[in-house]
């Protein structure tokens, strides 16, 4: 089986700048894609909070990411991944285009918008009803169209739409957007925009193409039919997660399907990392997204290098002693260095391994404290003591 250091999965904002940073730290890394990698930002018109570039299309960022991104040689590989397995400790990625085992991987596969889940949307979807305002605002042209959404995407969003349509409804269930000030002040001074507060969507009706929502008050709950000719829904986002099976309990995640991580992106399990949308998070934008990458590569590479290291030190050999001690620790780094002093008099060999930064090595091998002197063949620990000073390291290793 193809076997690599470090396989990402999705080319958005947060697998492009995990690339960067994988490359840079001299790791070989494979960048898995289904679609145009620089992800979500393909399809908006304008970002005007990525710093150091007041204004840029989606599509120009992306590109800027992507060729930024090949500067540094990844591979790009254009396939889908389905799936992610655990055989015997390794780590197999499952894609429509074969396998391959990774020494460390990043899920970086963001997010996809939310579906309204009313009657007609699924039918009118590529009919009048899109996600995405740049690919298919220009189809508007002169029409009266809808905005289903009230936060910064579907404000924006709204905003870029009255290039074409001559009104555009934004149909929010509150009674104010939760978009930033300035996103709001724009739209509310726009003449083309209308909001319709407290109103959910009932249906999507038309013969063939879209003719009208059906909506609902949810103060009032009177019904009405409000005629367009489109419509755009932008209510929020779900995690790309499909690959990790139903329910996943492969990797934790919360309960809409978040990934779980602590703050080097590490997720529950062991050498795989989480990236950008696809986190449980407070943000989610360019700017967080490649923050997240950058994090999980360099996190990956110490991930990758330490596991080397402990498996040279620990795993591989026939037999080894070795002392495993807390670096924070004062008592701990004195029977270190005078366990170190013994070894060379002595000639016994004895590996040392911080127990403090390699948390996962305790764990793997079930030591509830430090000091650990332990006694392994071939990986498996056969026996262990808490050495108090260096005269029981020398009982325990003669
Ligand atoms: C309309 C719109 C406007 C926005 N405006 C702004 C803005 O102005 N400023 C801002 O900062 N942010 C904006 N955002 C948000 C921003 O785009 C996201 O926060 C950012 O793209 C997240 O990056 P990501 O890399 O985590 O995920 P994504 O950009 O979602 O990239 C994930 C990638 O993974 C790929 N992928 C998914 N599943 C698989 C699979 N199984 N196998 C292989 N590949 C897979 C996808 O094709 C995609 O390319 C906007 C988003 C939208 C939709």
């Amino acid at each position: 089986m193809e076997k690599r250091e470090l396989v990402i999965i999705g080319a958005g904002p947060a697998g492009l700048s995990s690339a960067i940073y994988g490359r840079r730290a001299g790791l070989d890394v494979l960048l898995l894609e289904n679609g145009t990698p620089g992800g979500q930002i393909n399809v908006t018109n304008e970002i005007e909070n990525w710093p150091g570039v007041i204004h840029s299309s989606g599509l120009e960022l992306g590109k800027n990411f992507r060729s930024h991104a090949e500067h540094f040689k990844p591979e790009f590989r254009d396939c889908t991944v389905k799936k992610i397995e655990i055989k015997n400790g390794s780590k197999i990625v499952i894609t429509d285009k074969g396998e391959v085992e990774a020494e460390a991987i990043i899920l970086a596969t963001g997010a996809s918008f939310r579906k309204l889940g009313c009657p007609g949307e699924a039918e009118k979807t590529g009919a009048g009803v899109s996600y995405c305002a740049v690919c298919d605002g220009a189809f508007f042209q002169d029409e009266t169209i809808a905005v289903i959404g009230g936060g910064n995407v579907a404000v924006e969003e709204a905003g870029y739409l009255t290039r074409f349509a001559t009104k555009v409804y934004v149909i929010h269930r509150r009674d104010e957007f939760r978009a930033d000030k300035l996103a709001i002040d724009q739209a509310m001074a726009n003449p083309k925009i209308q909001p319709v507060w407290n109103s959910v969507v009932q249906s999507i009706e038309g013969d063939g193409f879209v003719e009208k929502l059906v909506l609902k008050n949810v103060r009032t709950e009177e019904i009405i039919d409000l005629p367009v000719a489109g419509v755009f829904v932008f209510v929020g986002t779900e995690p790309n997660i499909s690959y990790l099976g139903e329910n996943s309990s492969l990797i934790k995640q919360t309960r809409d399907g978040w990934i779980i991580t602590n703050d080097k992106m590490e997720t529950s399990v062991e050498g795989i990392f989480a990236a950008g949308d696809i986190r449980d998070k407070f943000l989610r934008q360019v700017v967080t997204a490649t923050g997240d990458g950058a994090i999980a590569s360099v996190a990956a590479y110490s991930y990758i290098t330490e596991q080397l290291h402990l498996n040279s030190v620990l795993i591989d050999p026939e037999h080894v002693f070795a002392l495993i001690t807390s670096s924070i620790d004062q008592n701990q780094v004195k029977l270190q260095v005078d366990t170190e002093k013994y070894a060379k008099d002595s000639g016994v060999k004895i590996a040392f391994v911080d127990g403090y930064r390699n948390k996962r090595i305790v764990e793997k091998l079930g030591l509830k404290s430090l000091p650990a002197l332990v006694e392994l063949r071939k990986g498996e620990l056969i026996r262990n003591i808490e050495p108090k000073e260096v005269a029981a390291v020398k009982f325990f290793v003669e």
